[in-house]
C-alpha cells in the first residue's frame, strides 16, 4: 500500500516542543536570545546563537545530548513505525536544521521511517561550531511564508513527484499554512488544535481544499493518522476491487503493535503552551 504521502512538520508537531527553543533555553541561552529575537529573522539568530554557545565553551557534542533529551510522545513514535511498515511514503518538512532532526530521529530509532527530510541545511565548521543556513535563497517571493523557506513551494514539488498520492500534511505553526492551501481535494490536514495554523485554517476554511482533522496532543495525533492511512487505503482497495485478506486493511494497520490502551506519557514536562505570545515563530 504506497499510495499515501504523510508530511509532518516537526517542531511542536512531531516533538512536543520547538527543537531551537529547547536547545536555547537548556544550554542557557535564553537571555541572549530573547535580546536579538526582534533584530534579525529567526533562521539567522538560530546561527548566531550556534556561534553564541560556542563562544561559551558549548560544543555539538553538548548540543547533541539536549536534543537527546526532548520531549516526544511514546505514541507519536509509535504510530510513526505503524505508517512507515504499513508503506506510508513519510517526508519531514521544517524549519529547524538538519543536524537537530538527524539527532533527534536517530536517538529514537525512527530514521528510517523518513524518506525525506527537507530543512535547514546545518554543517560543523573547521572550529567546532554548529552553521544553520537557509533552506530557500530569501527571494522565494511567498509573502505567507518566512524569508528562508515556504514550505508550500516544496509540496508543490513532492505533489509533481508523487502524481496521484494522496497526501496527508500535520504542522501546528503559522508556516503550515502556505502548505496547507496547495493540498488539493481528496487530501487531508491535520492542523494542531488552538495552534496558530489550526487558528489561521478556521479564519480562512473556504481557501483549504483539503479535508481538515484537528489534533490536540500525541494520543489524538497517532489516533487520528493511522484512522485516516486506514480509511484512506481501504476506499483505494475498494476502488480496485482487491480482495486483501480475512483481516482486511484494518487489523493489518492496527496490529502494529498499536496499543493506544497502555497509553503512558513520562515525557510532559516541557508541555507547549498554545499560541505564544509574539513574535510568532512560524
Ligand atoms: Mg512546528
Ligand atoms: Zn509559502
Amino acid at each position: 500500500m504506497a499510495g499515501i504521502v504523510v508530511v509532518f512538520d516537526f517542531d511542536k508537531t512531531i516533538l512536543e516542543v520547538d527543537s531551537d527553543n529547547w536547545v536555547v533555553d537548556e544550554l542557557d541561552a535564553t537571555a541572549v536570545f530573547d535580546q536579538l529575537l526582534n533584530t534579525m529573522p529567526w533562521n539567522t539568530l538560530m546561527d548566531r546563537m550556534m556561534t553564541e554557545l560556542h563562544s561559551k565553551g558549548k560544543t555539538t557534542d553538548d548540543i547533541a545530548n539536549v536534543l537527546k533529551k526532548v520531549p516526544i510522545h511514546p505514541q507519536i513514535i509509535t504510530a510513526v513505525k505503524a505508517a512507515h511498515a504499513f508503506g506510508c511514503d513519510l517526508r519531514i518538512v521544517s524549519d529547524a536544521n538538519s543536524f537537530f532532526i538527524e539527532t533527534i530521529l536517530e536517538h529514537f530509532g525512527i530514521t528510517e521511517c523518513f524518506s525525506e527530510i527537507n530543512t535547514n541545511p546545518s554543517f560543523i565548521d573547521e572550529e567546532g561550531r554548529l552553521r544553520i543556513s537557509p533552506y530557500h535563497d530569501f527571494r522565494h517571493g511567498c509573502k505567507l511564508c518566512p524569508p528562508n523557506m515556504c514550505k508550500g513551494m516544496i509540496i508543490e514539488r513532492i505533489q509533481r513527484e508523487v502524481d496521484k498520492k494522496t497526501m496527508i500534511y500535520l504542522g501546528d505553526g503559522a508556516g503550515d499554512y502556505c502548505p496547507s492551501l496547495k493540498l488539493e481535494a481528496g487530501d487531508y490536514v491535520m492542523p494542531r488544535k488552538n495552534f496558530p495554523v489550526w487558528e489561521l485554517i478556521c479564519e480562512n476554511r473556504d481557501m483549504v481544499k483539503a479535508e481538515i482533522h484537528e489534533w490536540s496532543d500525541g494520543d489524538e495525533f497517532a489516533k487520528i493518522l493511522l484512522h485516516l492511512i486506514d480509511e484512506i487505503s481501504t476506499e483505494v482497495d475498494d476502488n480496485q476491487n482487491i480482495n486483501t485478506n480475512d483481516c482486511g486493511t484494518t487489523a493489518r494497520l492496527f496490529s502494529l503493535d498499536c496499543d493506544f490502551s497502555t497509553s503512558t506519557i513520562p515525557v510532559h514536562e516541557a508541555l507547549p503552551q498554545p499560541l505564544p505570545a509574539v513574535p510568532v515563530r512560524f
